[in-house]
């Protein structure tokens, strides 16, 4: 059984652009500028806008924060957000989720210019991706298409199912998968909540894609031998085992189902640090106009 190391492969990656940028600066082209909107004061999100701002420096990104309180209006928001598309300094923008009720989170989408659209969430880019075109891919599943391409995993004709079918992972990462690329060329079930027989379906699979949001819901029976499985589920489980009192677990029940498999992803370790990794990826990609 072989654990993709996603730190590591992440920290390969980043090292890779902290590169890229440097030859930039060195060409007296300026640094890639990230900006993120972020309204209210959620502390989860708070910690991602962090963790985003702190990659962006490690690689020698410019990164600008715009924090606005939950009063914020739908229109100052989109007024903000056109301000920024028209700012040619920056080249990505985010806006983090989840937003306040009165916030149409698909107005706010489509506001961004989709050249500037580094989550990938854009309908244009959504649509160019489907239709295996330059795009944005949005970042978790553009990590995961990365982990299986540097870990050496073989796709083509590999029966892939994915459980769960959000607009952000399990959705566009069926689509990928099923496009004639590489990674991809696979036969693709996507599951959800009302697909029959989703333990049969799973244990088909000769590559299991888990974005359920449902803590360590896929067991050992869930899984055929010699799988490769990508556990995208993020959960917080108190422990006292920790100093911070709580422990990472995923959508997957680690400990029985990795002795089947022949790649597995960890909890934490996995699929966690290359999202922000493929966040940085699109913003050098966007700094770079190749969308
Ligand atoms: P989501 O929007 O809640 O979607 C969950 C999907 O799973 C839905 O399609 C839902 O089906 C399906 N589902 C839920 N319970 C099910 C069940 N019992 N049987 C079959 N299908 C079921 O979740 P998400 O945003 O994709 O995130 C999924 C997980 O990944 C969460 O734990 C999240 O924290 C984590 N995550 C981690 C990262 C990372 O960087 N590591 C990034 C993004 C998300 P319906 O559509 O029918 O409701």
């Amino acid at each position: 059984m072989n654990i993709i190391d996603g730190k590591k492969i992440a920290d390969e990656i980043k090292s890779e652009i902290a590169k890229e940028v440097k030859e930039m600066l060195d060409n007296n082209t300026k640094a890639p500028h990230l900006a993120a909107i972020i309204v209210g004061d959620d502390p989860a999100s708070q910690t991602y806008v962090a963790n985003k701002e702190k990659a962006c420096h490690e690689v020698g990104f410019i990164s600008s924060v715009y924090k606005y309180p939950s009063t914020i209006t739908e229109k100052e928001l989109l007024d903000t957000i056109d301000f920024i598309n028209n700012d040619d300094d920056i080249d990505g923008l985010i806006v983090q989720q989840p937003l306040p009720k009165h916030i149409s989170v698909d107005k706010v989408i489509e506001k961004i210019n989709y050249t500037k659209d580094v989550d990938g969430f854009h309908p244009i880019n959504f649509g160019k991706m489907a239709s295996n075109l330059p795009a944005f891919i949005a970042a978790t599943p553009l990590g995961i298409l990365e982990l299986l391409k540097r870990a050496g995993v073989e796709t083509e004709g590999k029966h892939c199912v994915v459980l769960g079918r959000s607009h952000i992972v399990g959705s566009p990462m069926s689509i990928l998968l099923a496009r004639n690329t590489n990674p991809g060329n696979c036969t693709v079930s996507l599951c959800h909540s009302k697909t029959k027989n989703l333990k049969e379906i799973s244990a088909q699979a000769d590559i299991l894609i888990v974005a359920m949001g449902k803590l360590e819901y896929v067991k050992a029976d869930m899984v055929k031998e010699g799988a490769v499985v990508i556990d995208v589920g993020l959960h917080r489980v108190p422990s006292n085992e920790t100093k911070s009192g709580f422990r990472l677990k995923g959508d997957v029940k680690y400990d029985e189902v990795s002795k089947k498999c022949s790649y597995i992803t960890p909890v934490p370790g996995g699929v966690g640090p290359m999202t922000i990794t493929a966040l940085l990826m699109n913003t050098l990609k966007a700094a770079k106009k190749e969308i």
